[in-house]
């Protein structure tokens, strides 16, 4: 008999599934059901679609029997089954490159960690929880050898040729001494009725009972073996809407998800005519883990007339939708259709394209609390739907939020409009990556003052890129306020006659900074600060963000602008010095202390601190 040493991920799995995740043990059976569910799944497809496997009378089914006399508790199923390499690299390792992550993500909480077990698949390894020993007897479809894999869970695990009859897997467990509770008949129904109810396939329960006859002298105990089926066996999603409550969508999600979380929202549809589908959505109250990841797990299965075909296409719904757990169930395409042809197929692209207008529909109709969730959640993949979708831009832009420099939490464009000036129809925003700088910034000053609220875009990454392109959002234009003419009561000629006065000024500083600024020039933006610095909008590379981004590159640094505050006592006093070495000293903190402001870095750090600490060695 192999002896093989258990990948170290799962040496370290294990023992935290018998240490730590204590606090819900009863997920293995639902973690067991469904792994059955999908072996299931697979060979029905196969048998549907390849001659070979073509057999009579070949109906699904998954078997549970409570052994209270040896303790263990059997799982079976007459699925696609697993050969010797099958079970060694599906039991032996774990090939998702997420295990290391989902290590990482342990937050010691045995409670939430349990909820990261279904997230990461590393489903089978949850009957640590309660086993001692478990045999895994399997044979593959097709095949003729079964095979053994053994293991007590402490980091090795041993293989060997058995034999079985029918193709399939049964999983023996045998129960720690104090897990007896899962040989309880009510016990484990009620687990099954409350995670695997709607499992396509029947649950039988087999188990044993004293049952007693006759009266008086006659009176017989015997035990008697039974069988009976413990869950509903039909595919929640293809059931019509009004046979379902609210429980029942609930009930299939914890399923699907291997969560313990009601979702934040589902929705049922069933669409009849020239072609027939049925879908069914859920959204999940917590973005997956692996939602940032390229290898991320796609959450939409496709099933053809209730068929299961893949779970693994990230092409069902577009990337930004890779939150959205649920089913495709289609009528219409051919049961044997190929992973390449998937994606060119019409009729997907129909499902496809009707589903997202569903999604994004039930998202705008949130109601206000839910609706907050969604945000915190998935404000970023909404943008990156922006970025993506144009054929649904619009909704999108209907969902997503951001922060506001007048308004406490976040505001909707629709919400800004409401409040903005209708006559002008414009919507400001600040980009950056600081929420402080942004809020500070002097180039908000005129806006404060003017009573104009101005949106405060501090994903700057994203924000850079998604927002330049939005243009426009029914009839208003969006304005970064970096780029334009900040509000003010002053007219064009009371302009023109200010900057004519500072002239010399501007010209003098601009002359002591040199290369480091395009321009000096007056500004009508400021109230309290005596200067800002803005990029030069009429730079060709301005507003190239989102191009520079996509070949991967950083964007070229644009040349900046120096205004200066001629209200400021600053300005006035520097106007009239006539101490050159000073003069220069103050028009390069003007342009760094402008450039912190806007969260940007002095040229030279270490000139800045000099000259702050001559200035403040004179003032003293
Ligand atoms: P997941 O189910 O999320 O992939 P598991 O650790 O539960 O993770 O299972 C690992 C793999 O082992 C499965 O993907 C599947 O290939 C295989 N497997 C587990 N249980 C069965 C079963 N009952 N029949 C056939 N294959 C199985």
């Amino acid at each position: 008999m192999a002896k093989h040493q258990f990948q170290t991920e799962i040496g370290q799995l294990l023992k935290l599934m018998t240490h730590s995740l204590y606090s819900n043990k009863e997920i293995f059976i639902r973690e067991l059901v469904s792994n059955s569910s999908d072996a299931l799944d697979k060979f029905n497809y196969l048998s549907l679609t390849d001659e070979k496997f073509k057999e009579e009378g070949w109906s699904g089914k998954i078997s549970i029997k409570l052994d209270k006399e040896d303790n263990s508790l059997t799982i079976g199923d007459n699925g696609i089954g697993m050969n010797e390499a099958d079970l060694m690299d599906h039991l032996g390792t774990i090939a998702k490159s997420g295990t290391k992550a989902f290590m990482d993500n342990l937050t010691g909480d045995a409670k939430k960690d349990s909820h990261l077990i279904g997230q990461f698949g590393v489903g089978f390894y949850s009957v640590f929880m309660v086993a001692d020993h478990v045999d895994v007897i399997s044979k593959k479809a097709g095949e003729e050898q079964a095979y053994m894999f053994s293991t007590d869970g402490t980091g090795e695990y041993e293989v060997k040729p058995v034999t079985k009859e029918e193709h399939g897997t049964v999983i023996y467990i045998k129960l720690k001494e104090d897990e007896k509770e899962f040989l309880d008949k009510w016990r484990t129904q009620e687990i099954v009725k409350k995670y695997s109810n709607h499992i396509a396939y029947p649950i039988m329960l087999n188990y044993s009972e004293e049952e007693t006859t006759g009266e008086g002298d006659e009176k017989e105990t015997k035990t008697v073996q039974k069988s009976e089926q413990i869950n509903a066996a039909t595919a929640l999603w293809t059931l019509p809407k009004s046979e379902l409550k609210k429980e029942d969508y609930v009930e299939f999600y914890k399923t699907i998800s291997h969560g313990d979380d009601e979702p934040l929202a589902y929705l049922h549809n069933r669409v009849e005519g020239s072609q027939e589908f049925k879908t069914l959505f859920y959204i999940p109250k917590i973005a997956p883990m692996d939602m940032y990841r390229t290898d991320y797990t796609p959450g939409v299965k496709l099933y053809v007339k209730r068929v299961f075909i893949t779970d693994d296409d990230k092409e069902l719904l577009p990337p930004y939708l890779r939150f959205v757990k649920g089913i495709i169930d289609s009528e219409d395409l051919p049961l044997n259709i190929s992973r390449e042809l998937l994606q060119e197929n019409r009729i997907l692209a129909n499902i496809k394209q009707n589903s997202v207008k569903k999604i994004l529909g039930a998202i705008k109709k949130l109601g206000a609390e839910e609706a907050e969730t969604f945000t915190s959640q998935y404000n970023k993949v909404v943008k990156e739907g922006i970025y993506t979708d144009q054929t649904n831009k619009e909704t999108l832009l209907d969902i997503v939020k951001y922060k506001s420099s007048t308004q406490e939490g976040l505001v909707s464009f629709e919400a800004y409009t409401s409040r903005g000036d209708s006559e002008k129809k414009e919507i400001y925003y600040l980009i950056g990556d600081d929420e402080k700088v942004l809020r500070n910034s002097p180039l908000l000053e005129a806006y404060k003052k003017a009573n104009i609220e101005v949106l405060i875009m501090d994903d700057e990454e994203i924000d850079s890129i998604v927002t330049p392109m939005i243009g426009v959002y029914k009839e208003w234009s969006l304005k970064d306020i970096t780029s334009i003419e900040a509000p003010d009561s002053k007219s064009e000629e009371e302009k023109e006659e200010i900057s004519k006065e500072f002239k010399s000024l501007t010209d003098k500083i601009k002359e002591v900074l040199g290369e480091e600024v395009k321009e000096v020039k007056t500004s009508t933006r400021l109230t309290s600060s005596p200067s800002c610095v803005l990029k030069d909008a009429s730079d060709p590379m301005a507003g190239m963000a989102a191009m520079f981004a996509q070949m991967g590159q950083e964007m070229p640094e644009t040349p900046l602008i120096l205004e200066i505050n001629p209200e400021h006592e600053m300005i006035k006093k520097l106007d009239a010095l006539e101490d050159t070495a000073l003069f220069d000293d103050i028009s390069w903190i003007l342009l760094d202390s402008a450039k912190l402001s806007e969260g940007l870095e002095p040229k030279d750090k270490g000139a800045f601190a000099s000259r702050v600490a001559s200035l403040a060695t004179k003032a003293l």
